[in-house]
């Protein structure tokens, strides 16, 4: 078998078949196919696109890769969750506690921001100490011991994701539907989840742009769990707008310490409890999503959602004063609150552009390897739909100088688009995959 063989058939809009995709990803791996080879079947992939098969067997071909984690020795069911990335995403930090205080141990295994989208990892690590770089030993024995984990991606599990997914970075492979899927499902069941929640993001600050889209995408990663033998649900929900106020690592911290102590803002906190009902269901804690949703409310109004959050954050080295005192957070420098420059109806707050603008203030890296500014970010005081008069604050700004904040003003301000009808506020979701 040759690897340019297999590009010219995909390039040729052909299926390829399951050993000719084991060839290919096993050859990729272990560095016998090139970076060259690989963006060329990348990009046709991308244009010809891949069958269900082919994206189960692509999926398949990537676990095998690397190890498979087996959790059966420290939980009865391992149920997992994944968002396909957005602004202002710190879903994680709250369900996660949420649902190992109902009584469903969660081990999970996140990543870094990358572009204009946040990263769960770069979040948590705003608090001194925290460990994000468990190894699998100590990623199972504090599953076992205390049933929450959050840590990092292990270089062991599909390694074939990483390495291609750097790669789909900087050849403009990222959004194509097969890749996504067979990135995403290959980590998940490599991680051992036999319950997957999948969080498909849609609009302005999503890799989907439409809902046909994402429904195409979340259907094929359903398909793919069952075929691999496992249970998924996937929701389909909006990133039109950054998801809460807060975008910025610490200050999205304190906004998912807010919610844990049962405030928050509202919509952050609504599709916390559904993403968390669905984990609770696929995990057999609860019969149906309403009994699931009163389990997680009361999780968040009794405190425990909070307290295990303080268990993690110890458990991985952190400090919990931080915890108990979000205001030891790192802080920017400069804060500064914008006003409404006019009165009327939001109809936009554009997701992209306020994940750029903060990435921009040092909130987010260009690349892998650069460092990263905690401190800064912004908190919208709005959403769509609001009505707002002129010299209202409409977001407030947190930053390291005067220039880059001067040049987030901008952006953001240009980022609210505004109407003089009434607005129809934007769904939380559109929809369930099953
Ligand atoms: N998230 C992933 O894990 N992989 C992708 O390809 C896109 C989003």
């Amino acid at each position: 078998m040759r690897a340019v063989d297999i590009i010219i058939k995909k390039r040729d809009g052909h299926e390829l078949t399951k050993e000719e995709i084991d060839f290919f990803i096993d050859g990729y791996t272990r560095g016998n196919i090139p970076d060259y080879q690989a963006s060329a079947w990348a990009m046709a992939v991308y244009f010809q696109g891949m069958t269900p098969q082919e994206t189960t067997d692509l999926t398949l071909a990537m676990v095998n890769t690397g190890e498979t984690l087996d959790l059966s020795h420290a939980v009865k069911t391992a149920v997992d969750k994944h968002s396909t990335g957005g602004v202002g995403d710190k879903t994680t930090l709250v369900v996660e506690p949420v649902v190992s205080a109902c009584g469903l141990p969660v081990g999970k295994m996140s990543g870094r921001g990358l572009g204009f989208t946040g990263g769960t990892l770069d979040k948590m690590e705003s608090i001194p100490g925290y460990r994000c770089d468990l190894t699998t030993a100590e990623f199972l024995a504090q599953l076992k011991e205390i049933g929450l984990v959050l840590t990092g991606q292990s270089a062991d599990l599909a390694p074939a994701d990483g390495k291609l997914y750097a790669l789909r970075d900087v050849t403009g492979t990222v959004p194509a539907i097969p890749l996504i899927a067979s990135s995403v499902m290959s980590k998940k069941i490599a991680a051992g989840a036999q319950g997957i929640v999948l969080d498909v993001k849609i609009g302005l600050g999503a890799f989907m742009q439409t809902e046909a889209e994402a429904r195409t995408l979340a259907t094929r990663m359903v398909e793919i769990a069952h075929l691999a033998g496992r249970k998924a649900v996937a929701l389909l929900s909006d990133m039109n707008q950054p998801l809460g106020n807060a975008v910025g690592n610490a200050l999205e911290v304190c906004e998912a310490i807010e919610t844990l102590h049962g405030g928050g803002p509202q919509d952050f906190r609504e599709h916390c409890l559904t993403v968390a009902s669905h984990m609770l269901v696929l995990g057999g804690i609860a019969p149906t999503e309403a009994d699931a949703r009163l389990l997680a409310e009361a999780a968040l109004r009794d405190g425990r959602g909070f307290d295990r959050f303080r268990e993690l954050v110890s458990a991985q080295g952190g400090d919990v004063s931080y915890v108990d005192h979000p205001e030891k957070l790192p802080a920017a420098p400069l804060i500064e609150t914008v006003p409404a420059p006019r009165s009327g109806y939001l109809n936009r707050i554009h997701a992209r552009e306020v994940g750029e603008a903060v990435v921009a203030m040092g909130g987010g890296r260009e690349r892998k390897d650069d460092p990263i500014d905690h401190a800064v970010g912004v908190v919208i005081h709005h959403k769509v739909g609001d009505r707002v008069e002129a010299g209202q604050p409409l977001f407030t700004l947190h930053a390291r100088d005067a220039q880059t904040l001067a040049e987030a003003r901008e952006r953001i301000l240009s980022a609210h688009g505004w109407s003089e009808n009434p607005v129809e506020p934007l769904p939380l979701f559109y929809g369930v995959v099953r």
